[in-house]
C-alpha cells in the first residue's frame, strides 16, 4: 500500500514554536450530494464567517434566539477580561492578577428540559424516537420524546421529593443506559446541577469528585453488564460516599437485577438509600418546569486527567445550550426529520454532553445509544448496531477507529452501513492514515469525516469542517467554526507563519466557554488566562499550526512536545509517522531525558498483528524499521531513540494515551495519579514492555 504523507517540509526550530514536518497532500471536496442538502453550503458558510468576524455578538445572539426563552436577555454578553493590578510586572508568573468573568444573555431565563423535550412534544414531534437504546445484552428500548418527557417529569418529581433544591448537586455514577439520561435531563429541569462520573471509575475516582462537588444525592446502579457478565456498583458507591455528610441520599436504579454479588447482599443504608423504581415509577409524570437565568449552573464536568488532577468545569445554562445547538446542527448538519445520530461516547464525557445529550436534543433529532463495548460479543458489533437502526452519523474517537484497523477490513465489509452519511472524530488527533481507512471502510469511500477540536473547557466544539462546504484534508481539523475566533499564536500572542506551530488559542469569549473551575477560580485563572492576560486570549494547551490554506493541524499538548537538541517536536506528528506503519496499531510518544540531546523520542507501539507482538525475536527488526520509518517521514531528528514494544497503553476511559504515565516508567519514576485510567492492567503491559527490552538489550551487550 502506497503511504503518500511524507513529504518532509522544512521549518526553521526555534523557542517559540514547533518544528513541523509532517505534511499531508490529499484533499476531498464537500460531495455534491451533501453540499446540495446542507444547512450551510460553501457561500452560506462563508457569510456566516464574516458576521462572526464583524459582529460576534449579533452572531450570537441569532443563534441564541433558536432555543426558547421565558424572559428575553438584555445583553449578550458582559466581559471581564483578566486584568493585571496597576504596575504589576507582567511577565512575573505570580503578578496579581483578576479572575475573567463571563455572563451571557444575562438577564435572559430558560429551561434547559423544557428547550430539550417540551417544546418539540409542543410543536407535534412527540412520536418522534428520542432514543434507540440498545442493551449490552441485546435488549432494546425505543423511547419517543413524548416518552421521555414523561420519564423526565417523574424523575424531576422524585428527586424533589428527595429534598434536591435549584443549585444542589448532583452526582451520576451511570452506565449509558436511559435512565443516566432523564436525570441529566430531570436534574436540568428542576435547575440541579449535574455531574457524571463515568461508572468504571473506582470508588476513590468517585469519592474525589462526590466531595468535591459536594453532592446532595448520588445516584447509581446495583451493578453493571460488562462483556456479558453482572458486576457489582453498589459495594463501591457506599465505601467512595462513606463519612461524606452532604451525601443525603443514594438513588439506585436496579439494572443487573442481582440479588447478590460473590454471595454478598447488594449493602443497603435504611434512610439515606432508595431504589429508583421505588421513587421514581411511582412519581406523577407531570411536572410544571420553571425558568432559570441565563447563568445558572447547568453541569460541572471533570476533564479526563490526562495531564493531571482533574478540573471540575462549571458550565451555565443559556450560553452553553446555545453553542451546543448551534455546533450540532452545523458541523453534524442536523436534519430533524431524518438524522439518526450516533454518538459513541460514555455519557460521563463532556463529548456526551453536547452531541448525544443536549446538542441533539436541542434540534430534536433522534439517536442511539448503546450500554456495552465495541468488540463484545464480537468485533463488529457498532457495525451491526449502525445497519440495525440506519444510524446516519457516526461519531467516535480514534483510538476506536484505532481498534476497529485491527479487527481487519472485513469486519465493517460484513454489514450495510450506507446509511451513513458523516463520520465524526474527537478526542485526540486522528492520525492521517486512520481518517483515511475510517472514510474508506466506514464512510464507503465518500462520507465526510468531521474531525471536531474541543475541550471540557470550550464546551463544545472550536474547530471543524462543515460536511457541506469545507475540502477535507485527512488529520486536520481545518478551520474554526463561524462564530470562533481561533488562533495558532507564538509566546508572544502574534499569529504564527504557516507550517510553523504554536500556541491555540481563542481570542474572544464564546457562550459555551466554562465559567470557571468548581470552586477554584484562580485555578482556572491560571491554567487558561494567565499565559496570554494581556491579550486576553483563552490558552487551551494544546499545539497546531496552520497550513498554506490557514488550515489547523493539531499537535497534541504543549506540554507533551519533546525538545531534542532545541527543535521542538510535535507528539501527535511522531505518532502519526508510526501508525502509518503497517505494523503499528497504536503508538505514544513522549520525551525522556537525554545526556546528548537533552531530550530523546521515546516510542510505545502496539503492533497490530499478534504474531509480530508474541515473537519477542521479531521486535528489534521492528525497531530498526519503525526509527527508518520515523526518519523517512519526519525527518532524522525525530528519530525515536527507545522503541518499546508494548500490549497496551495506558489510556484516560475516553480514549487518550496518558504519556506522562509512559515518561515516569521508563525513566523509573512511579506513575502519579492513575485514577483516570480506563485500565490499570495497562501499566503493567508498559513495565513488562520495558523490562522485556532492557533484557534484551543486556543480553545482546553482554553477548557483544
Ligand atoms: P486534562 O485537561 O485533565 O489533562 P483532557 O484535556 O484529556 O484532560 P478533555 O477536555 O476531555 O480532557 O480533552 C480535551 C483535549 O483532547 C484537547 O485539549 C486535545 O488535547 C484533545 N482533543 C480533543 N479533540 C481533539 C481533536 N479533534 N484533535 C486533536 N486533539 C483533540
Ligand atoms: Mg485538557
Amino acid at each position: 500500500m502506497s503511504r503518500p504523507l511524507t513529504a518532509p517540509l522544512s521549518a526553521q526550530p526555534s523557542s517559540a514554536t514547533l518544528t513541523t514536518l509532517l505534511a499531508e497532500e490529499r484533499t476531498f471536496p464537500a460531495p455534491e450530494a451533501v453540499a446540495q442538502v446542507a444547512n450551510l453550503d460553501a457561500a452560506a458558510a462563508e457569510a456566516w464567517r464574516q458576521r462572526g468576524v464583524e459582529d460576534p455578538e449579533g452572531f450570537w445572539a441569532e443563534q441564541a434566539a433558536h432555543l426558547d426563552w421565558e424572559t428575553p436577555w438584555n445583553t449578550v454578553l458582559q466581559w471581564s477580561p483578566p486584568t493585571f493590578a496597576e504596575g504589576a510586572d507582567v511577565t512575573d508568573p505570580l503578578a496579581e492578577l483578576s479572575v475573567p468573568s463571563a455572563r451571557w444573555f444575562d438577564g435572559g431565563t430558560l429551561n434547559a428540559a423544557v428547550n430539550c423535550l417540551d417544546r418539540h412534544v409542543a410543536a407535534g414531534h412527540g412520536d418522534r424516537v428520542a432514543t434507540h437504546f440498545e442493551g449490552e445484552r441485546g435488549d432494546t428500548r425505543t423511547i419517543t420524546y413524548a416518552d421521555l418527557l414523561a420519564e423526565v417529569s417523574r424523575a424531576a418529581n422524585a428527586l424533589s421529593a428527595l429534598g434536591v433544591e435549584p443549585g444542589d448537586r448532583v452526582v451520576l455514577y451511570l452506565p449509558v443506559i436511559p435512565e443516566t439520561l432523564i436525570t441529566v435531563l430531570a436534574c436540568a429541569r428542576i435547575g440541579a446541577v449535574h455531574s457524571l462520573v463515568f461508572g468504571g471509575f473506582s470508588a476513590e475516582a468517585l469519592r474525589f469528585r462526590v466531595a468535591d462537588t459536594t453532592a446532595k444525592v448520588v445516584v447509581a446502579t446495583d451493578g453493571q453488564f460488562r462483556r456479558g457478565r453482572a458486576v457489582p456498583v453498589k459495594a463501591a458507591v457506599d465505601e467512595a460516599v462513606a463519612g461524606l455528610d452532604h451525601v443525603e441520599h443514594v438513588l439506585v436504579v436496579r439494572r443487573t437485577g442481582e440479588e447478590a454479588f460473590a454471595g454478598e447482599p447488594i449493602p443497603w443504608t435504611e434512610g439515606r438509600d432508595v431504589w429508583w423504581h421505588d421513587v421514581v415509577d411511582t412519581a406523577d409524570t407531570a411536572h410544571e418546569a420553571v425558568a432559570f437565568p441565563a447563568e445558572h449552573p447547568l453541569f460541572i464536568i471533570y476533564t479526563s486527567g490526562s495531564t493531571g488532577r482533574p478540573k471540575g468545569l462549571l458550565h451555565t445554562t443559556g450560553g452553553y445550550l446555545t453553542h451546543a445547538r448551534y455546533a450540532h446542527w452545523a458541523h453534524f448538519d442536523a436534519h430533524p426529520e431524518t438524522d439518526v445520530h450516533w454518538c459513541t461516547a460514555d455519557l460521563a464525557w463532556v463529548t456526551a454532553h453536547s452531541f448525544a445529550i443536549y446538542g441533539p436534543l436541542l434540534n430534536g433529532v433522534t439517536q442511539v445509544m448503546y450500554e456495552g463495548v465495541p468488540d463484545f460479543p464480537a468485533p463488529g458489533r457498532h457495525f451491526e448496531i449502525i445497519e440495525k437502526y440506519r444510524a446516519t452519523t457516526y461519531y467516535t474517537a480514534p483510538t476506536l477507529v484505532r481498534a476497529c484497523m485491527t479487527w481487519g477490513d472485513d469486519v465493517p465489509a460484513r454489514y450495510d452501513l450506507s446509511s451513513l452519511k458523516l463520520l465524526g472524530s474527537v478526542g485526540e488527533p486522528i492520525n492521517p492514515e486512520v481518517w483515511m481507512w475510517f472514510r474508506e471502510n466506514v464512510g464507503g469511500g465518500t462520507a465526510p469525516v468531521v474531525d471536531t477540536w474541543w475541550q471540557s473547557e470550550t464546551g463544545a466544539t472550536v474547530v471543524a469542517p462543515l460536511p457541506g462546504a469545507t475540502t477535507l484534508k485527512p488529520g486536520s481539523a481545518t478551520r474554526p467554526l463561524p462564530g470562533l475566533d481561533a488562533a495558532v499564536v507564538d509566546d508572544t500572542g502574534a499569529e504564527v507563519q504557516p507550517s510553523q506551530g504554536g500556541w491555540l488559542v481563542v481570542r474572544r469569549p464564546w457562550p459555551g466557554m466554562a465559567r470557571t473551575v468548581w470552586g477554584n477560580p484562580e485555578r482556572y485563572r491560571d491554567a487558561y488566562w494567565r499565559q496570554f492576560a494581556v491579550q486576553g486570549y483563552y490558552a487551551a494547551g494544546d499545539g497546531a499550526r496552520y497550513d498554506a490554506d490557514r488550515y489547523l493541524w493539531l499537535l497534541g499538548r504543549l506540554d507533551d512536545v519533546v525538545n531534542v537538541s532545541g527543535h521542538r517536536l510535535s507528539t501527535t506528528e511522531v505518532e502519526s509517522a508510526l501508525v502509518a506503519h503497517p505494523d503499528v496499531a497504536e503508538a505514544g510518544v513522549v520525551g525522556v531525558g537525554d545526556e546528548l540531546t537533552g531530550q530523546a523520542v521515546a516510542a510505545f507501539v502496539i503492533p497490530s498483528r499478534r504474531s509480530v507482538l508474541d515473537d519477542d525475536d521479531a521486535h528489534p527488526a521492528l525497531e530498526a524499521a519503525l526509527r527508518q520509518q520515523v526518519a523517512t517521514v519526519i525527518g532524522p531528528v525525530a528519530k525515536p531513540k527507545h522503541v518499546v514494544v508494548v500490549r497496551d497503553l495506558p489510556k484516560t476511559r475516553s480514549g487518550k494515551i496518558m504519556r506522562r504515565i509512559l515518561g515516569d516508567l521508563l525513566e523509573g519514576r512511579a506513575p502519579g495519579d492513575t485514577t483516570s485510567l480506563s485500565d490499570e492492567r495497562a501499566v503493567d503491559a508498559v513495565r513488562d514492555g520495558i523490562a522485556a527490552r532492557r533484557a534484551r538489550t543486556t543480553t545482546s551487550t553482554a553477548a557483544r
